[in-house]
């Protein structure tokens, strides 16, 4: 699963420099080079990291990053503040804005992606290489191999990411608008009807296992990947 970094940066030149090395590191770059078309952005597709520049023409980083967090949808989006300021006062004001980490300018591309994995592997499981397992289900993201009691199953690609997302997220229940928002990526143009589908099918390839009562359907709710 190729994680999307949403870029918010309005010099060219930093822009550019942060889009090659993050396409170097395998992931995919979004670019904005303001707040607002930021917002646009995310409010088409959820990102899975922003890169955040603090100082920005017209609404700031602090401020994009405050409005992200005070929304539902977009609270848990992981975010790594970018700033020419050292203060350490700034550093605190950045992170009680919301960011998840804070690198000053200039930063060396490594040290940047160094910490763009870190926040990745803490606040988005299921962007890890690491093998899951839960009860008998066994999922390998390097090999796209899923086994049940030991025995491979084929899956589609999406019910493939929608099990590695609940199997990341277990216990925890979620509509089908955030279904869409983390493994589609996408709840605007793709109908809430569609997350039904690929639940039905993902219960089919565990049925004959006697483990597709892992995904339950919570009433008026969602749905809930979970042991119980
Ligand atoms: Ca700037």
């Amino acid at each position: 699963m190729v994680a999307n970094i949403l870029l918010v940066e309005d010099e060219p030149a930093i822009q550019e420099l942060l889009a090659f090395n993050v396409t170097q590191c395998g992931y995919r770059p979004i670019q904005a080079g303001d707040a607002d078309t930021a917002m646009a952005l995310i409010n088409r597709a959820l990102p899975d990291l922003i890169l955040l520049d603090w100082m920005l023409p017209g609404t700031s980083g602090i401020e994009l990053a405050r409005r992200l967090r005070a929304d539902q949808r977009t609270q848990n989006i992981p975010i790594i503040m970018l700033t020419a300021r050292t203060d350490e006062r700034d550093k605190v004001m950045g992170l009680e804005s919301g960011a998840d980490d804070y690198i000053t300018k200039p930063f060396s591309p490594r040290e940047l992606m160094a910490r763009i994995r870190a926040v990745l592997r803490r606040r988005t499981p299921q962007m890890t290489d690491e093998v899951v397992k839960v009860e008998g289900v066994e999922l390998s993201p390097v090999t796209h191999r899923v086994t049940a009691k030991g025995v491979h199953i084929d899956l589609g690609p999406t019910e493939f990411r929608l099990l590695h997302f609940f199997m990341t997220h277990v216990e925890r229940v979620y509509s089908r608008a955030q279904l869409l928002d983390q493994v589609w990526g996408d709840h605007v143009f793709v109908e809430e009807r569609t997350v039904d589908v690929h639940i039905r099918r993902l219960r089919q390839a565990l049925e004959p296992f006697g483990l597709d009562s892992l995904v339950q359907t919570v009433r008026g709710s969602g749905y809930r990947f979970s042991r119980s």
